[in-house]
C-alpha cells in the first residue's frame, strides 16, 4: 500500500475516530471500498450533511439541525429544569430512556488534570450566563460518578451557589465510572426519579 496514497489517507483518518485504532480503520476502509455503493457514498453524503447542517445550540450546547436545538425550542419542555450532563452521548441516553421533560446543558466534558480539561475547555461560563438570565427551579447534575465527574459537580454547585435554585443529583447505584450511554434505560430512568 502506498504510503501517502488515498487508500492509507483514508485508514489514517478513520484511525482517529474514538473506539477505532488502525487495526478496525483498515477493516472499515477495506469494507467501505468493497461496497463502494451500499456503503462508503451513503457515508460520504451523510458526512458531508451533517458538516453542512449541524449546528451547536447557543443555549445548551447540543448539536441540531436547528438553532436553537429542537429540546430548547419545545415548548412543552420545563425551561425551570435543567439537567447539567458531561456529553451530548449523555443526553441522548437521557432522551432514549424518555420521561425527563426539561431541558439540557451540555458541558463538552468534565474537568481532567490527566487529559488538560480546565474549566475554560466547558461551557461553565455559558452555564452561568445561563442561569443568571432566567433562574432555573431546579438543576440536575446528571455527571459521571468519577472522581473527574464529582470535581466537576463541585465547580457546577459553585456556579448555582450564586442563586436560589435547588441542586439535585442523579441517584446513586450507578456503576462507579459508568458513563449514562452504557446504562439501560431503566436504571436511567430510576436514578431520576430517586434523585435528591
Ligand atoms: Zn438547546
Amino acid at each position: 500500500m502506498k504510503q501517502d496514497g488515498p487508500l492509507s489517507h483514508m485508514i489514517r483518518q478513520l484511525s482517529v475516530l474514538p473506539g477505532l485504532g488502525p487495526r478496525s480503520a483498515r477493516r472499515a476502509a477495506l469494507t467501505l471500498i468493497s461496497k463502494k455503493d451500499d456503503m462508503m457514498m451513503p457515508l460520504i453524503r451523510a458526512l458531508s450533511e451533517a458538516a453542512e447542517q449541524i449546528v451547536t445550540c447557543p443555549v445548551c450546547g447540543a448539536l441540531d439541525d436547528t438553532s436553537p436545538c429542537r429540546i430548547c425550542s419545545d415548548p412543552s419542555r420545563d425551561q425551570g429544569l435543567i439537567c447539567v450532563v458531561a456529553t451530548l452521548t449523555d443526553l441522548w441516553a437521557i432522551e432514549r430512556a424518555g420521561g425527563f421533560r426539561g431541558v439540557y446543558h451540555v458541558l463538552g466534558g468534565v474537568l481532567s488534570a490527566l487529559d488538560g480539561i480546565g474549566p475554560d475547555n466547558l461551557s461553565l461560563d455559558d452555564l452561568k450566563t445561563r442561569v443568571a438570565e432566567n433562574v432555573p427551579r431546579e438543576v440536575i447534575l446528571a455527571l459521571p460518578a468519577t472522581v473527574d465527574g464529582q470535581s466537576t459537580a463541585h465547580v457546577v454547585m459553585d456556579i448555582l451557589g450564586a442563586h436560589d435554585i435547588k441542586v439535585t443529583r442523579l441517584a446513586h447505584g450507578m456503576p462507579i465510572g459508568g458513563e449514562l450511554d452504557y446504562l439501560d434505560d431503566g436504571t436511567i430512568l430510576t436514578a431520576f426519579q430517586a434523585r435528591g
